[in-house]
């Protein structure tokens, strides 16, 4: 018989979602919150009835990057709301797009969740709560970041954020345990805390404790760390800005209650640039932190990221950089060359670096930590590394003798975060699945990747 009554169609959002793990998380949040509502995302903007775009803010590259992205939404769609970093000046958007709907800014949910009621009501169905409790995820099903702030309390002058993001605002402990539990029910086995300055969570809360399971947690860095770690999946820190007590989290690491792995952005070593840069300029005790922790915990990889051509930096600033990296000897290494973003205050504390010394200067430095990042990566080969695959790429070589065909797929090691480290080629003889944990014989490292085969589970 025919259906005289069809139901509405389910209106389609399409969702562009630009910029760091932290805007990711904010996108995740979004899509959630639609979804629960009855709409359906959609793959493009051609067969979506409206479009959002979740801009970044942070350099001018990113800004011109997001402005591109909103004009491509406009001439697919025609229907477009911003949100975002780039939210918090609306003007620069209007200016050149005065046809956007609305726009809002990072983390007002609310608002942008109104905004697409208003130009696209949803669809009235009380069956249209299938969500999975754990959200939407734009991330693989075994790893999810988990945000454990927003803002900022410290005041870097070449950064934006603070005033983006305003200051720290801490999620209450229990709030980021009951998330992480929630995701680890759904299948992730590695969450990767983020937020804009980790090691200063809870600091605005005073440390309030907060109920979980029978017992109070207070929201401080150590004691998330420890909580975190008790869930069991891997926990892994992003973003901790160097305070002393960082060092505290060191012995959690140790005995492998959090993965053996800070991400610590020192920005640079010469302490007139780090004066400049409005950050803590004792390096030389930095040096003394960075081997003690590796005397605490020997497998501990170091992250940290670097700003090359910083205004006033000196060709002897630049030199005692390199020779700090010597003596640090981290494991990964990210470089950027100073973007002068406007509105930072550090484009007026010193002359401007010209920018083909700027280009020269980054490409020494990428040279220099090249050969110490694959000198440290040489160091696992013959160890056996717990790791984790995220993609399989299915088997070959059928003629193998004892007649099972091996696979090949990435993984990484507890040393290595996703998207921005090395990864692991595997090979196996039995087969893999995405999110397993596998214990892997190294049989050799290239400049940033190993090379490994499969001895046990
Ligand atoms: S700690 Fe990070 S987010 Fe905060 S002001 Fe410095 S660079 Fe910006």
């Amino acid at each position: 018989m025919e259906n005289r009554h069809p139901a509405p169609r389910a209106p389609r959002v399409s969702f562009v979602s630009l910029g760091c793990p932290k805007a990711l998380v904010d996108s995740e949040r979004i899509m959630t919150r639609l979804r629960a509502e009855g709409y359906e995302l959609a793959r493009s903007h051609a067969g979506a009835d409206l479009a959002v775009v979740n801009t970044c803010g942070f350099l001018d590259s990113a800004q011109a990057e997001s402005l591109a992205a909103i004009g491509q939404a406009l001439s697919e769609n025609g229907k477009v709301i911003v949100t975002g970093c780039m939210g918090a000046e609306p003007e620069k958007i209007t200016a050149r797009y005065p046809g956007v709907l609305a726009i809002t800014g990072p983390q007002q949910y609310e608002s942008v969740v109104a905004a697409v009621h208003r130009a696209l009501p949803p669809r009235h169905d009380p069956f249209v709560d299938l969500l999975p409790p754990e959200g939407i995820k734009l991330t693989p099903r075994h790893y999810a970041y988990l945000k454990i702030s927003e803002g900022c309390n410290n005041r870097c002058s070449f950064c934006i954020i603070p005033k983006l993001r305003g200051d720290l605002v801490s999620r209450p402990a229990a709030d980021v345990l009951r998330e992480a539990e929630r995701l680890i029910a759904a299948g992730v086995k590695e969450l990767l805390v983020i937020s804009q300055d980790t090691s200063a969570y809870g600091t605005d809360l005073k440390y309030a404790a907060s109920a979980w399971k029978g017992h109070e947690v207070r929201a401080k860095f150590l004691d998330l760390a420890r909580a975190l770690g008790e869930l069991g999946a891997w926990v892994r820190l992003h973003y901790v800005y160097p305070y002393p007590h960082v060092d505290e989290v060191i012995p959690l690491m140790a005995e492998g209650k959090v993965l053996p792995y800070l991400d610590v952005p020192f920005q640079h070593a010469s302490p007139a640039v780090l004066r400049r840069m409005k950050r803590p300029a004792a390096q030389e005790k930095t040096l003394q932190r960075i081997a003690r922790w590796r005397d605490i915990c020997p497998d501990l990889t170091i992250r940290s990221t670097f700003i090359v051509g910083f205004p006033g930096e000196s060709e002897e600033d630049f030199r005692r950089l390199l020779d700090w990296l010597d003596k640090a000897e981290l494991d990964r290494v990210g470089c950027f060359r100073y973007e002068p973003v406007a509105g930072a205050l550090a484009n007026e504390v010193a002359p401007a670096v010209p920018h083909a010394v700027k280009e020269e200067r980054w490409h020494r430095f990428m040279g220099h930590q090249q050969a110490i990042s694959a000198r440290r990566l040489r160091r696992r080969v013959g160890t056996r590394q717990q790791v984790i695959i995220d993609q399989v790429h299915g088997s070959c070589d059928k003629s193998d003798p004892v007649g099972a065909a091996a696979t090949v797929a990435k993984g990484r090691t507890r040393g290595d975060a996703p998207q921005i480290d090395g990864v692991v080629h595997v090979a196996s003889r039995r087969p893999l699945r995405r999110g397993e944990i596998a214990t892997v014989r190294i049989e050799r490292a290239d400049e940033y990747d190993l090379h490994g085969t499969v001895v046990g589970f």
